[in-house]
């Protein structure tokens, strides 16, 4: 079923030599146009040459973290990424998935079910804006662009780095899930983002979930952000589709002020 994958790129950054080659041999069987790297600096540096459809990104490289590369491809690119983990390190795939990432895998893995997963996520990436070169990211990490850690959503302001809350300044209490919705959400804010992917993102291992868990939280954090929750202006549902946050409550619609009610 190669023809399915035609066309699209994956930039590989592994360290690993047997995983590179696996990757590198399997990944053009299924189609797939295939870069490797065999660390962060050189991944980054290949990202604007390459324009990758999509990143396999391994957390433990020689010469920076995972986490690292993962904020700097997400400062300047839209690319999914799918953080490739080993399977005691937790910790790696929810800060990866808070930045941004589309999915993970954990090591070993088996080429299937990566290829399934890649598969799934290019489906319904939204077409890459492609990556412009900048002297701010570079291999040395030094000069590390880290993204808006700071976004405002009408008169809240959420801190993805100190995972803090501010309305009107003062501090909203979520729960971590209600925390981790809104920062997906909001990486990148306004991008849609389906109900499968959210259900995939933030109950990884839970496969039969029931959907209403997300609305659940949807409802909450309403509760909490939204000015009139019974007439949502920020968290916008799509309907039969997902959600997207709306940073300016379609102010030009309505009120300037938004969350001052
Ligand atoms: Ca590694």
């Amino acid at each position: 079923m190669s023809a399915m994958h035609d066309g699209f790129t994956v930039l590989v950054i592994e360290d690993e030599e047997s995983y590179r080659e696996a990757l590198s041999v399997g990944l053009r069987l299924e189609g797939f146009r295939v870069v490797v790297a065999e660390d962060g600096g050189t991944g980054l540096s290949l990202l604007a040459e390459v324009q990758p459809d999509i990143v396999l990104l391994d957390m433990l490289l020689p010469d920076m973290h995972g986490i690292d590369v993962c904020r700097q491809i997400r400062a300047v690119s839209s690319v999914p990424v799918v953080v490739v983990s080993a399977v005691d390190s937790e910790l790696d795939i929810v800060l990866g998935l808070e930045l941004g990432a589309a999915g993970y895998v954990t090591k070993p893995f088996r080429l299937r079910e990566l290829v399934a997963r890649m598969h799934a996520i290019l489906r319904r990436a939204a077409p890459v804006v492609p990556v412009v070169a900048s002297p701010l990211v570079g291999p040395s990490g030094q000069d590390e662009v880290n993204g808006p850690d700071v976004i405002r959503v009408g008169a809240t302001t959420v801190d993805l780095q100190r995972r803090e809350v501010l309305s009107d300044g003062d501090p909203v209490r979520l729960s971590r899930k209600e925390f981790d919705l809104l920062a997906t959400l909001l990486t990148p804010a306004g991008r849609m983002r389906s109900r499968t992917e959210l259900l995939d993102l933030l109950w990884p291992d839970q496969y039969l979930l029931d959907s209403r868990t997300l609305d659940t939280h949807i409802h909450r954090l309403r509760s909490k952000v939204e000015p009139d929750p019974t007439e949502p202006r920020f968290i916008i549902t799509i309907r039969g589709v997902g959600f997207r946050i709306d940073l300016d409550g379609g102010a030009q619609a309505t009120q300037p002020s938004p969350m001052s009610a």
